[in-house]
């Protein structure tokens, strides 16, 4: 019930962007990127490993981002360990 800030509100897939901009992915089931680009009006996208909800944080907003012709995100792939370069488990 917290509206007077909006640095720590967080929204879950399916809920409207209020926003363009960038956005901190939250997500414990998959790994998924960490940040995502999203568009004012749509909706958050949902993680492609499963159904449940991704959490989202907003911490760029990026009004001047806005393109026509921005690819709309529907779903966040889900990055295999490692594919990357794992941040959390360094092999050796
Ligand atoms: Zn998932």
């Amino acid at each position: 019930m917290q509206k007077a800030g909006n640095a720590t509100e967080r929204y879950e897939t399916g809920f409207v962007v209020p926003e363009t901009g960038i956005y901190r992915v939250e997500h414990q089931k998959h790994q998924l990127p960490d940040e995502v680009m999203v568009l004012k009006g749509q909706a958050f996208p949902r993680c492609a490993g499963c159904n449940d909800s991704v959490l989202f944080q907003l911490t760029h907003a990026a009004p001047n981002l806005y393109q026509p012709s921005a690819r709309i995100i529907y779903e966040l792939p889900v990055i295999e360990a490692g594919a990357f370069g794992a941040r959390t488990s360094a092999t050796s």
